[in-house]
């Protein structure tokens, strides 16, 4: 169980999926849905239904989240989006470092490295997903993938900063398999990141922190992820898609 200073956070990534009245309704049925306030929930839609679902969550606790920003304030950027124009439609979490979008559109850690930074300058939350692919655990390198990532994505963060950072531990080859990290392995990945922050920042820092698990969670698999000790919350991809089975994993306490 998380700390009981660390509220469990539960975030939806709806990658590309819903139309803009699509979204209404489930964000509507996830505002119904969503009454216990011992675990926050934040979704994170597409950009052309951000403001559909700013206006759906408008006086709820559920937060608004965007999939991605581009780290300018403004300029010729076609077809991207600046942290400021989230702020300006109500979002206050960012999930950055994907492995989407480091796998299908090449991002690096330095261009994720700037992603946090503008984030946070403009006042959002980053939530910086790291992990491994199939072969690199394999290799044993789990670690080693998760603390260079880490380490780069975080270079140069000032203390005061980290504050409002959320970790998502995505072991590449479990999101969207089906195929979920054990409890444990998931756990020790978070005790080693957990530590990792202490390291970088400060126990008062890394302790406050949520890791959330990303990859495969379902209602069925939460609740034993969530009895671990640094495991904070929850990314889910495919499971977020419909009301019931996201608030089957928000209500794990049930
Ligand atoms: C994700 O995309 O971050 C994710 C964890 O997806 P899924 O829950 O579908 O594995």
């Amino acid at each position: 169980m998380s700390e009981p200073g660390r509220r469990p956070l539960m975030a939806g990534n709806w990658k590309m999926h819903k139309t803009t009245g699509q979204a209404r309704d489930l964000a509507s049925a996830l505002v119904a849905g969503a009454k216990d306030d011992r675990v926050e929930v934040m979704i994170a839609p597409p950009f052309t239904a951000l403001a559909t679902v700013a206006g759906v969550l408008a006086g709820s606790p559920v937060q608004l989240g965007a999939q991605n920003l581009y780290p300018a304030p403004e300029g010729a950027y076609t077809g991207e989006v600046s942290p400021a124009m989230l702020v300006d439609l109500g979002v206050s979490y960012a999930i950055l470092g994907h492995s989407e979008r480091r796998q299908i559109f090449g991002e690096s850690d330095e261009f994720i490295r700037q992603k946090v930074a503008a984030a946070l300058e403009a006042g959002l939350k980053p939530v910086l997903c790291v992990g491994e692919t199939l072969d690199q655990r394999r290799a044993g390198e789990t670690t080693a993938v998760v603390e260079g990532q880490l380490h780069n994505c975080l270079k140069g963060l000032e203390a005061g900063s980290a504050g409002s950072l959320t970790i998502a531990y995505e072991p590449v080859w479990a999101i969207g398999t089906g195929q979920t990290a054990t409890a444990a392995q998931a756990e020790e990945v978070h005790r080693f990141i957990r530590t990792w922050l202490a390291g970088r920042f400060d126990n008062g820092l890394a302790n406050s922190v949520r890791i959330l698990y990303g990859g495969s969670v379902k209602a069925d698999n939460v609740r034993e992820l969530m009895s671990e000790p640094d495991i904070d919350g929850a990314l889910v991809g495919g499971a977020s898609l419909d009301a019931r089975s996201f608030l089957a994993i928000v209500g794990y306490k049930g």
